[in-house]
């Protein structure tokens, strides 16, 4: 005898949408690196309020380089280190 299995194929088409991972990129200031510090003094190439300088900060070292800031600077820019 045969024992006929009637499954209900109850297959819905159910699209399976994969949750988009919310990759949190939480990489701010720690992703970096050593090598480019500019965005975080937010580094400009141009004079800062009151006509602060480059040139005239502490950390200026002729002819175009900071202690601070890593990399080449201009001695008419500015960043929000500056102190005189
Ligand atoms: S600390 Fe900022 S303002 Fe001072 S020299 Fe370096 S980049 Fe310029």
């Amino acid at each position: 005898m045969k024992s006929s299995v009637s499954r209900g194929r109850a297959l819905k088409g159910l699209a399976a949408l994969p949750f988009a991972a919310l990759a949190v990129s939480a990489t701010l200031s720690t992703a970096q690196g050593a090598t480019d510090n500019k965005k975080q003094f937010k580094y400009q190439d141009k004079p800062g309020p009151k006509g602060q300088i480059c040139a005239g900060c502490r950390f200026f070292r002729k002819p175009n380089a900071c202690t601070i800031v890593h990399g080449k600077i201009s001695p008419n820019g500015w960043c929000i280190a500056w102190a005189k």
